[in-house]
C-alpha cells in the first residue's frame, strides 16, 4: 500500500515540516549582531565599538552631515542586522550615535527633527520604520513631515549622478514651513537621498540646519583599505592616514 504517496499524507508532512522549521527558528539561540558570538544580543566588545565618534562633513550643495558611526565593520553589521533581519533590540544600542550626531548637527529644543521617510514597500517588508524607532531611542522627538511621493526604483548599485536623477522629486514636505530642522536618515552613502530630502523641506519652506545619520560610509574607503595595508605589511599598522 502506497499511503506516504497520499496527497492528505505529502500535505501533512510538508505542514509538519514547517511547523518544525518555525519551532526550531523559536529555540535557536540568539547570537551577537555585532560578531555572532552565542548567546548574547550584543557582546560587550561589539557595544564598545558603537560608542559615538562624531564626523562632519560637507557634501555637495553645502548640506553638513554628521555620523556617529563609520559604517563598517560590527557598526555595519549590527545596523545591516536592524534593517535586514527585523533585530529591533539594536535600535537602542546605536540610537546613541544618532544623538550625538543630532547634536553635532546642531539640534536643540525647538529645531524638529525630521526622519527620511520609508518607502511604503520597506515598511510593509520590516513592519517598523528604521530610522524612527532609533530617533525615539535616541530620545528625539520626530516630526514625519517628509513623504514619499513617487516611488523611485533601488538605489543599490547605483553611483552617484544616477542615485541623484533617481530620487529627484521623490519626496514632499508638508507643515514645514517657517521650521528649522535637522534631517535624520540611518546610514548616508552618496547623499542623494538626503539632498533630496533638502529640496523638498526647502521647497516647503522650512529652513535644513544639517544633517544627521547613524552612520556614514568612510571617505575614500579603498585607498585605507589599501594604505592599511601596506602599513600592516611594514608592521606600522597604528599611524594609518586621516
Ligand atoms: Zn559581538
Amino acid at each position: 500500500m502506497e499511503v506516504a504517496r497520499h496527497p492528505a499524507r505529502v500535505e501533512l508532512a510538508r505542514q509538519l515540516r514547517a511547523i518544525a522549521t518555525e519551532t526550531l527558528a523559536l529555540l535557536l539561540p540568539i547570537s551577537c549582531a555585532g560578531c555572532d558570538e552565542p548567546d548574547i544580543a550584543l557582546c560587550e566588545p561589539c557595544r564598545a565599538l558603537l560608542a559615538p565618534a562624531v564626523d562632519t562633513r560637507t557634501i555637495a550643495g553645502g548640506l553638513r552631515v554628521s555620523s556617529g558611526l563609520r559604517f563598517e565593520g560590527v557598526a555595519a553589521r549590527a545596523i545591516r542586522a536592524l534593517k535586514a533581519d527585523g533585530r529591533t533590540g539594536v535600535a537602542v544600542e546605536v540610537a546613541p550615535a544618532l544623538r550625538s550626531a543630532a547634536l553635532a548637527a546642531g539640534w536643540e529644543p525647538g529645531v524638529l527633527i525630521v526622519p527620511v521617510p520609508t518607502s511604503r514597500a520597506a515598511y510593509r517588508r520590516r513592519g517598523y520604520r528604521v530610522v524612527d524607532l532609533i530617533a525615539r531611542r535616541a530620545g528625539l522627538p520626530v516630526s514625519r513631515v517628509l513623504r514619499v511621493g513617487r516611488a523611485s526604483a533601488d538605489q543599490r548599485g547605483l553611483g552617484r549622478e544616477q542615485r541623484r536623477r533617481n530620487v529627484a522629486g521623490t519626496l514632499s514636505a508638508r507643515g514645514a514651513a517657517g521650521a528649522t530642522v535637522v534631517i535624520v536618515d540611518d546610514v548616508i552613502t552618496t547623499g542623494a537621498t538626503l539632498l533630496e530630502a533638502v529640496r523638498a523641506l526647502r521647497a516647503a519652506g522650512a529652513e535644513v540646519r544639517g544633517a544627521a545619520v547613524v552612520a556614514a560610509t568612510p571617505l575614500r574607503r579603498r585607498h585605507r583599505e589599501t594604505a592599511a595595508k601596506h602599513l600592516e605589511l611594514r608592521g606600522d599598522g597604528a599611524n594609518l592616514p586621516g
